[in-house]
């Protein structure tokens, strides 16, 4: 029903790269005969997921959507396609994304663009925007996303769906093609919070091939869903971050937001204004150290590796061939980010940009601290705005960098976070989302929260 689903809207959505239906069928239909035999079933056997193309699957395509990667088949799978098998999840295909994870639009794909199924003029969010789009369009229930400053959160915002940032080193990263490496973090998209948790829990834990996987239990989320459900929010402590609101914000957006903390409060909340002064300058760290780290971590598409290789007719020296490759295969988001890292990491720029980017960034951990003294979670709108246009934003990367004002805090800290819906914004009837942060290792807090709202 689903592979049908994508046969008959995705020409007009574009949520994906590449649909893998053989692949789909069988293990479909692995999964009925285990059910037949009375084997025991994985958590979610049979449910179809949509993968975004940043991680590998053995054999299947992955492009991040560049031409760099075109035609590139990876020998092995991620951790967190092997745990996708293992819980019998069946994968339907690699979905749309910014290349690289470079964007919050999905405008950047060498492979075109993605529309928000709510308005096909508009952006489904990004860098994830295949995966929002595929789940908000019914072409998937699951999604999997990544997220490095808001990439699963805005995107889910902006669609009208839930989505999860889990707290850094809560998935592996290993089979994750990086971006920022000490950012980057993969995390769950659905429809309801209690399928969000699902999947969460399903991909989460310790893992030995990502040295920065955290060697701990993974949060009771699911459990925490139930809950929230159940008994709502009673006794918590909720923070208002009090620097995300105001001049830049959409009227409609907070109205909603608003709402859904007065909602909060019905349900048994206590509401504590919170101010966190460093977050003014989150954005501008952040475009400092994910720049960076890129620069380092695209190093190694040098036309020897993987897929696309221009020039080589054997009169041309690896190094013209590399830089034929790299001036063809990369976009030119990609290109500005590797030129702003490298040249925040040159000698004699790095302490005043990179070094100083970082003690912002311990500067936002300590807000995050001295906030989660007084609250248990804070709340945000999750966007300034709700979907923007298709074109209105390409060719203005700093409005476009602004969509991922409230997200990237939190990736900077490393925490856990996550988008709810909290109904559309009156001027223009599109989704608005509802920010959640708990504390590291507290995932189970956000889904509480987001459980009761629902
Ligand atoms: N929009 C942000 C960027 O362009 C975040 C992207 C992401 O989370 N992958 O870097």
């Amino acid at each position: 029903a689903h592979l049908n689903r994508i046969r008959a809207v995705d020409d007009k959505v574009h949520a994906f790269l590449h649909v893998d239906a053989e692949g789909a069928l069988a293990q479909a239909r692995r999964v009925d005969a285990k059910r037949a035999a009375g084997e025991p079933l994985g958590p979610l056997a049979g449910v179809p997921l949509a993968l975004k193309d940043v991680l590998t699957q053995k054999g299947v395509p992955t492009t991040c959507g560049s031409k760099i990667l075109e035609g590139w088949k990876p020998p092995y799978d991620s951790t967190v396609v092997r745990k996708l098998r293992e819980a019998d999840v069946v994968i339907l295909g690699k979905t749309n994304m910014d290349e690289f994870a470079m964007g919050s639009s999905t405008e950047n794909s060498a492979y075109g663009p993605t529309r928000n199924p709510w308005d096909l003029d508009r952006i489904p969010g990004g860098s994830s925007g295949g995966s929002s789009a595929a789940v908000a369009a019914y072409q998937a229930p699951l999604a999997i996303g990544t997220d490095t400053g808001g990439s699963i959160r805005q995107p889910a915002a902006v669609t009208g769906i839930v989505g999860a940032k889990p707290t850094y080193g809560g998935v592996s990263r290993y089979g994750l093609v990086a971006f920022a490496s000490s950012l980057d973090q993969a995390g769950p998209f659905a429809r309801t919070v209690l399928d969000t948790a699902l999947l969460h829990e399903a991909i989460a834990g310790h893992d030995p091939y990502d040295s920065t996987s955290i060697d701990a239990p993974v949060p009771p989320v699911v459990a925490a869903a139930r809950e929230g459900a159940a008994d709502g929010v009673r006794g918590l402590r909720i923070g208002v971050v009090k620097e995300f609101g105001g001049e830049g914000y959409q009227a409609g957006v907070l109205q909603r937001f608003h709402e859904a903390v007065d909602l909060l409060a019905e349900l048994g909340a206590e509401i504590v204004e919170v101010s966190c002064p460093s977050f003014e300058y989150a954005l501008a760290a952040y475009y400092l150290i994910a720049p960076s780290e890129c620069s380092s971590n695209l190093a190694r598409f040098d036309a020897m590796r993987y897929g696309l290789r221009v020039g080589d007719d054997g009169t041309r020296s690896a190094e013209e061939v590399m830089n034929l490759t790299r001036a063809a295969g990369f976009g030119p988001e990609v290109k500005r980010r590797i030129m702003l890292g490298t040249y925040a990491l040159s000698s004699g720029y790095y302490d005043a940009y990179y070094g100083k980017a970082q003690q912002v960034r311990t500067l936002i951990k300590r807000d995050f601290e001295a906030a989660y003294e007084r609250v248990d979670v804070l709340v945000s709108p999750t966007t300034p705005t709700t979907a923007f246009p298709i074109g209105e934003r390409v060719d203005n990367p700093l409005a476009m960098y602004l969509s991922d004002l409230c997200t990237i805090p939190s990736n900077l800290a490393g925490n856990a976070s996550m988008s709810v819906p909290c109904g559309r914004a009156p001027e223009d009837n599109l989704p608005v989302g509802f920010q959640i942060i708990a504390p590291a290792m507290a995932d189970d807090r956000m889904y509480r929260v987001g459980a009761a709202l629902e």
